[in-house]
């Protein structure tokens, strides 16, 4: 009798017998450790047990995410903190054991940053509504950009190692500034501008597959990278394309030259990361590091 006693004990301390109790036990935690609006961040799903027969799936912000398994058990996904993210964001998750599936709901509390206002004239034809032509034109290109994004989810992973900026240049603008056009509020800067002088080359910041090359109102002459499991990269404005779609690109390859098409106010390129359809400031991107296993995790934030 004692014996059958100690036995169970020690079986369900080894392991949890289903999802829900996997879920319920099951260590989150995040790095950077405090999440700042607008940038990408590494959520890590601890279901502390060696089970093989386990997967984890997740959303934020209406994303899904992509977990992998790293060696030590833990399940890691990249995932975009919206730049109108406010105090916490609801991370959803399901541990999937065989047949059996369990949720659970965290939330992750967002940092607020100062986000700087700007002042730019522009030509006025950028600042008038446009036409029902134009429209036509604006809708049927932010259709194009966002179906690049949702072909990502299903993109392999190519990206590897370090990312680079676009250009070895200073920032002329930073993400998330707030942009009054001809001294109307009209939008916020969703990218990176870096300076540069038309015809200065403009290379990939990882490695990626060409998405979409096209030749769009606001965007000018524009570049979308894939880099797998929902991570792309745009390059804005350029004078000059030397990529083709489908093209599959290595970090720091030539994708075209500083220009100044579409709507701006002198030669750059304005380069932008998103998750999925989350636009979120690519710098990020420069600090991501895998987040190390920490002995003292509060269990179940
Ligand atoms: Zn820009």
């Amino acid at each position: 009798m004692r014996s059958l006693l100690v036995l169970g004990l020690t079986l369900s301390l080894v392991s949890p017998a289903n999802a829900q109790d996997m879920a319920m036990a099951a260590d989150i935690r995040w790095q950077p450790e405090r999440a700042q609006q607008g940038t990408l961040i590494y959520l890590v799903v601890d279901p502390n047990t060696n089970e093989e027969n386990l997967s984890v799936t997740g959303q934020i912000a209406g994303q899904e995410l992509h977990f992998n398994r790293d060696p030590s058990g833990e399940f890691r996904a990249l995932a975009p903190i919206p730049v109108n993210a406010r105090e916490t964001i609801p991370f959803t998750f399901a541990i999937i054991l065989g047949a059996d599936t369990s949720h659970r709901m965290v939330r992750v509390p967002v940092r607020p940053r100062e986000f700087r206002s700007s002042r730019l004239s522009v030509d006025p034809r950028f600042s008038r509504p446009p036409d029902s032509a134009l429209q036509v034109r604006i809708r049927g290109e932010s259709a194009m950009s966002r179906a690049v994004s949702a072909r990502s989810h299903s993109t392999p992973r190519m990206w590897e190692g370090e990312w680079i900026p676009p250009r070895p240049s200073s920032i002329t603008s930073e993400f998330g500034v707030r942009r009054m056009f001809n001294g109307e509020l009209q939008s916020r800067h969703m990218g990176v501008d870096f300076d540069g002088e038309a015809g200065d080359p403009i290379v990939a910041s990882n490695r990626g597959v060409v998405a979409l090359v096209g030749s769009f109102y606001y965007a000018g002459n524009v570049v979308y990278l894939d880099h797998g499991k929902g991570l792309i990269t745009i390059y804005m404005h350029m004078t000059e394309v030397d990529v083709t779609e489908g093209q599959l690109v290595e970090r720091g390859q030539q994708l075209g030259k500083v220009g100044a098409t579409g709507r701006v106010t002198g030669p750059h390129v304005h380069w932008t990361a998103r998750y999925g359809r989350i636009s979120v400031d690519g710098l990020s991107l420069f600090d991501l590091k895998i987040p190390q296993r920490n002995a003292a995790v509060d269990r179940g934030h």
